[in-house]
């Protein structure tokens, strides 16, 4: 679904991503785990095709982002951490200018909509201005927004901050119904919890070097991690993401049956 080979982009003498490559397959949760200023953003903004880069190939399910952007943005959403949302216009026609950039139909984005703006409890408020929507409220209009053309791929920029525990949980659920579903999601955090509880696969990544990835237990086994652990645990106690304590079974753990117990 993803594929990122020899990634490397340049800011001035410092190389912010260092000759990262990694793969993701349908059906993956994968996280992308580093400290700040790590490269996690840089990363996620070359894969969405809004940020050149000095060396590498990005493929999203085949299509070059550089060769065919058109074709490898139709099937991929990207929602960054801090989104912009046209505040002049009120939630549903922002969503009905999204979907109509995506060529999405009449009848699938109403159902989306619906679907997702119940389950945000957003429905009785699309016909605000963007303006009245608080931080929490927006980062949900995004979501809903990168889900309006039922991408295969969705990058997300650290998705829970800001979001209060049950919409966190809500983000999860969707997260991994969209992995059941076939798709793929890649997003960043930098507090290792949230990757434990969630990821099908994580990649460490420090000062743009990749310098791990697979399972959890895989990476988690790897001792010579144990530095980058220790900061990211510093991080996670730093900054507590109070959603973490509920937790969403993980593919593996489904197939074994964890929704029949
Ligand atoms: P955070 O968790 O704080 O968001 P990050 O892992 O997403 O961090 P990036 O934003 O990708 O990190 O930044 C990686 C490196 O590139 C940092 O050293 C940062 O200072 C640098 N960088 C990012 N954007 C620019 C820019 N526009 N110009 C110069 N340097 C930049």
């Amino acid at each position: 679904m993803l594929k990122i080979e020899h990634l490397t982009k340049i800011y001035g003498t410092t190389a912010a991503v260092d000759d990262l490559s990694l793969s993701i397959e349908p059906g993956e949760i994968y996280g992308f785990i580093g400290h700040n200023g790590a490269g996690k953003t840089t990363t996620l903004k070359s894969v969405a095709g809004i940020l050149n880069f000095d060396n590498g190939v990005i493929t999203i399910d085949g299509f070059d982002i550089r060769k065919n952007p058109i074709e490898a943005k139709k099937i991929m959403a990207y929602i960054p951490d801090n989104p912009d949302i046209y505040d002049y216009m009120t939630a549903i026609q922002y969503l009905n200018f999204v979907a109509d950039i995506y060529e999405v139909s009449q009848a699938d984005r109403e159902a989306r909509i619906k679907k997702y703006g119940d389950m945000f409890a957003l429905t009785e408020k699309l016909a605000n201005p963007v303006n009245s929507y608080s931080h929490g409220m927006k980062q949900k209009l995004a979501i809903m927004a990168a889900l309006v053309h039922d991408p295969k791929l969705i990058l997300m920029d650290e998705p829970f901050v800001g979001l209060d525990p049950s919409a966190a949980f809500l983000v999860k659920q969707t997260m991994r119904e969209i992995c059941d579903n076939g798709g793929a999601i890649f997003f960043s955090t930098h507090v290792l919890e949230v990757a434990e509880k969630l990821c099908d696969k994580v990649a460490i990544i420090k000062n743009g070097k990749l310098v791990k990835s697979g399972t959890m237990e895989e990476v988690k086994g790897d001792e010579s991690l144990e530095e980058v652990f220790l900061d990211m645990q510093n991080a996670a106690q730093a900054e507590k993401d109070t959603s973490l304590n509920i937790e969403i079974p993980k593919f593996e753990e489904k197939k074994r049956g964890f929704w029949k117990r």
